[in-house]
């Protein structure tokens, strides 16, 4: 209770230990993540080193201070400090048995590999004698000489290289190969170098003071804040600079005090896959990152961890089965109070098991997916949870294509499938080269002996990753999958060579600017490119997908020109065709010249004879649609494109064209430029085309209702929806509705047993529609909203062409949201409200729906549900992605009655 009250907001130093905390998980905006976590596995009496957390607000005020901590801040630390003592029975800066602390960074979001922890802090030339006397001198010296190296880089800013070199010398001299062949005379004399180096860089000998070395440690945990790495990581992640990071100080335990000790990493459940199973990894006799840092290869923790080539290793389960089940009751319980995949670090020091850090882990998005859809049916979460945990934009990652399994492969290499899904691109060998060569508009794959935090960039740029060393842990692994980009790790047969710019295997020696393919499921490297095929929506995804469509009240159509693009949306649960386009339909070969001659006709009858030719075409391609989507609503748009896009431009061109239709180059020339405008975009087109040449309305319509009564008559159950475009003035849509109209009514007269009655409705894509929709309600049975136009001419500025053209504009910070990429209530969703309350006041219950590209983004989808819109209508691939952020978005607007079909 009394530690509950202290949580007042002049709080800035939590303890935990022995089974207190001051804090828990829900403080990660004070305790950052890290910090908050040990708090809360310290609540669940999970064994955890005691120590405390200096808050996030302090890293600001040190900020501000001009780098200077607060006597206040340093008073409460000592005595948290103080309270671990008392823990631990041992004290800081005891010469006989001193206690040791990490200090160790934590931001609110974690940051993997941006800040440094230093570990052993507390030793000085007295202290590590006490410490040699609960283990022995080699276990002190090692501790010692780690402690000076981590002290020397992260704080004194003394290159790390300088440390490593002094060990590799000694290992040569020794001629041994691994760090743990040195033996305790061995690390005296290298904490000797070491302390050398330290004097000879920062003018000082290093400090023996454990309170000095303790603030000088925390400084520059805040200091970290700010360097190259870490600001680069979360421009990136889009992480504000103002959130600052917390620093965990914390009673060391050792996983370096003999063969019964280990330091380790492991995930609940796997982060590539979803399996469930517990995957992880560990290094006996060693401490903190040696795991990850590829010094040693780690050794699986159990056998379903087990990757090739690792066979011959034993497993914790079999070397320490004790620690191990602990730790299995751990991560159980972890995922039962955290209800989410976890990411461990933990240390067994002379076989028990101790808990550093819990943290949901980073995962692709088919583990997510398979996670959340396991973790729905164990009972840990909901399926709303489930649908609700997964982001929309990723599954984009699931929807594009993998290797195709029938075509031929060149496999040159194998690594660790570290990273799911399938690249191909040009190799380069540096991250900024990757960078550079990306932004010239190449694919290229990232290859490195290993990836540090300082290729962050450049992983970013290339399409994929490979490297010749780490384990599914690595930095490389980690950040891929974070990424979502396809990676191979740990492809231990390759011969990197920087300087020459090759890559050898088996053999063969690959140059940078060699094409090859990544299999980051397999771990397979190819030479050359490898075709790819597109996936299915089954497993886990089909039902997630299920779990979405019973909870949303959108409807999803899909944007399909095509039977083929039709049958794919639907195999990705389309619920309709929201828009169908009907020009691309006239530039196939075959079927451009009859729109030629349909165009260059001099009179009305000519006109009729060359669209009796495109008649049959059109109402061929609208039956195969129609069966495509039977049982399904559609909407085809009439003819929308201004009539000179379907005319030659050069000379030549025209000139040929002229031949063909058998016909003067002259006038035909004359046409082309006659039908130029100067703007096109709002001229004679959509609407103001079917106006001037009703004829090619008249005979869409034909095809469209011919089709349809066919198609019916099969016994197939269809409902066409005409679509008027570019509408702009209620005259021009009484106009063209009656037109419609009456050629309905002449097929349905020679079809009289149809049933088959389409609606007729207009896209609001000019801001004078959205402002006048209560007007064009009285003559619409629905409204499709056609955002890209209402886009362009509501707000003519997309962020790509402000930076191209008005980069001080954008730097300046006035540049909004994107309006190309989402639609909301700040900007062209003023327009689209309008739209919306102006047809429904008109027309109660009037159908509507958005079939610009924002109908494929989810804030846009979120946006539209707000609205009240029935459906959103988006690119093929991007119909699951609709399905879930539609159902994310369920309840943002209004209540509305159940979603009915279409
Ligand atoms: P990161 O944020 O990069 O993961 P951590 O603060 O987790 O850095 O520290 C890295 C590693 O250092 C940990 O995984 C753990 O192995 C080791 N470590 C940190 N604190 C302690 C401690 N108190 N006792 C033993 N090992 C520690
Ligand atoms: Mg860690
Ligand atoms: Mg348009």
């Amino acid at each position: 209770m009394s530690a509950r009250k202290a949580t007042s907001a002049r709080k800035r130093v939590y303890f935990f230990g022995d089974g207190q905390a001051d804090g828990r998980a829900g403080m990660k905006e004070l305790l950052g993540g890290k910090g908050a976590n040990l708090a809360e596995m310290t609540r669940l009496h999970v064994p955890v080193p005691p120590g405390f957390t200096i808050s996030t607000a302090v890293c600001s005020v040190y900020q501000k201070n001009g780098g200077r901590i607060p006597d206040a801040v340093k008073r409460e630390a000592f005595s948290a400090l103080a309270k671990v003592e008392r823990v631990m029975g041992r004290r800081f800066g005891d010469a006989d048995d001193p206690l040791l602390v990490s200090v160790r960074s934590g931001a609110r979001a974690s940051m993997p590999g941006m800040m440094d922890t230093i570990l052993n802090l507390g030793l000085n030339d007295a202290t590590v004698k006490g410490l040699a006397r609960r283990a022995d001198e080699r276990f002190a010296y090692d501790s010692y000489r780690r402690f000076l190296s981590m002290y020397g880089d992260v704080v004194l800013e003394i290159p790390h290289e300088r440390f490593e070199s002094r060990i590799e010398a000694r290992k040569a001299e020794r001629k041994v190969r691994l760090d743990v062949d040195l033996r305790a005379e061995d690390w005296l004399r290298i904490v000797r170098e070491f302390q050398e180096i330290v004097e000879e860089h920062s003018g000082r000998p290093f400090p023996q003071d454990p309170a000095e070395q303790l603030w000088g440690a925390v400084a520059a945990v805040f200091r970290s804040w700010d360097n190259d790495r870490a600001r680069r990581y979360r421009k990136i992640h889009g992480i504000p600079e103002s959130w600052g990071t917390a620093v965990n100080v914390q009673a060391m335990v050792f996983g370096n005090m003999g063969d019964d000790c280990a330091t380790g990493v492991a995930f609940t459940r796997d982060p590539s896959t979803g399996d469930k199973h517990f995957y992880g990894e560990y290094l006996k006799n060693a401490q903190g990152e040696d795991v990850v840092a590829g010094i040693r290869t780690p050794q699986p923790i159990n056998r379903a961890s087990r990757r090739e080539g690792q066979s011959q290793l034993p497993t914790l389960e079999q070397e320490m089965p004790r620690a191990y089940q602990a730790l299995v009751r751990i991560y159980r319980q972890l995922e039962r109070d955290y209800r989410d995949m976890q990411d461990i670090e933990f240390t067994i020091e002379n076989g028990k098991l101790w808990m550093l850090q819990t943290r949901n882990g980073k995962r692709t998005t088919q583990a997510a997916v398979k996670i959340a859809v396991d973790m729905a049916k164990e009972g840990l979460i909901s399926r709303e949870e489930a649908v609700r945990r997964i982001d929309p934009h990723g599954l984009d990652q699931l929807l594009h294509p993998t290797l195709d399994p029938e075509a031929e492969r060149n496999v040159v290499a194998k690594g660790l499938p570290a990273s799911p899904g399938a690249a191909s691109g040009r190799i380069v060998f540096s991250a900024d080269e990757a960078e550079t060569r990306a932004k010239g508009g190449e694919k290229v794959i990232l290859v490195r002996i290993e990836t540090s935090p300082d290729d962050i960039h450049g992983m970013h740029a290339a399409q994929g990753i490979l490297t010749a060393r780490g384990g599914m842990t690595s930095h490389a692994a980690v950040v891929a999958r974070g990424m979502g980009k396809c990676c191979v790790a740990g492809c231990g047969e390759l011969r990197i060579d920087y300087a020459a710019g090759t890559m050898g295997v088996r053999g063969v020696t690959l140059r940078a600017g060699d094409v090859i393919t990544l299999d980051g499921s397999t771990g397979e490297v190819m030479q050359g490119e490898v075709a790819m095929v597109t996936p299915e929506l089954s497993g886990a995804f089909g039902e997630l997908m299920r779990w979405a469509d019973k909870i949303r009240t959108l409807s999803v159509r899909t944007n399909a020109d095509t039977p083929a693009d039709a049958r794919v949306a639907r195999a990705f649960g389309a619920e309709g065709i929201g828009l169908c386009r009907t020009e691309h339909m006239f530039f196939e070969p075959g079927r451009i010249l009859a729109m030629r001659e349909m165009i260059l006709a001099s009179d009305g009858p000519a006109r009729e004879r060359a669209l009796a030719k495109l008649l049959p075409m059109q109402r061929g391609d609208f039956a195969d649609i129609f069966r495509a989507m039977a049982g399904l609503p559609v909407t085809i748009r009439l003819l929308d494109p201004p009539l000179h896009e379907f005319l030659p431009h050069g000379d030549d061109e025209i000139v040929e064209v002229a031949r063909a239709l058998g016909r003067d180059a002259a006038a035909l020339r004359a046409k082309v430029e006659e039908l130029s405008e100067f703007n096109p975009m709002l001229g004679h087109r959509g609407s103001r085309l079917g106006i001037s040449y009703p004829e090619i309305y008249r005979m869409q319509v034909r095809a469209i209702m011919e089709a349809a009564c066919e198609v019916a008559a099969e016994g197939v159950r269809i409902q066409p929806e005409i679509m008027l475009p570019l509408i702009t003035h209620v005259r021009e849509l009484e106009r063209l509705r009656a037109l419609v109209e009456q050629e309905i009514a002449a097929v349905r007269a020679e079809w009289p047993r149809t049933k088959v009655k389409p609606s007729i409705g207009t896209m609001i894509e000019v801001p004078r529609a959205a402002l006048t929709a209560d007007l064009l309600a009285e003559h619409a049975d629905f409204f499709s909203f056609g955002t890209n136009d209402l886009t362009q001419m509501g707000y003519a500025l997309s962020r790509d062409d402000a930076g191209k053209f008005l980069p001080d504009y954008v730097e300046s910070g006035i540049m909004p949201d994107d309006p190309f990429v989402s639609i909301d209530e700040d900007g062209i969703g003023r327009l689209m409200e309008i739209g919306v309350v102006g047809g429904r006041r008109t027309r109660p219950g009037l159908k509507i729906g958005i079939c610009g590209e924002h109908g494929g983004d989810p804030k846009s989808i979120r946006f539209c549900a707000k609205l009240g819109f029935d459906y959103v209508s988006c690119s093929p691939f991007r119909v699951p992605v609709a399905r879930l952020a539609a159902a994310q978005a369920a309840g943002a607007g209004e209540k509305k009655p159940r979603r009915t079909r279409g």
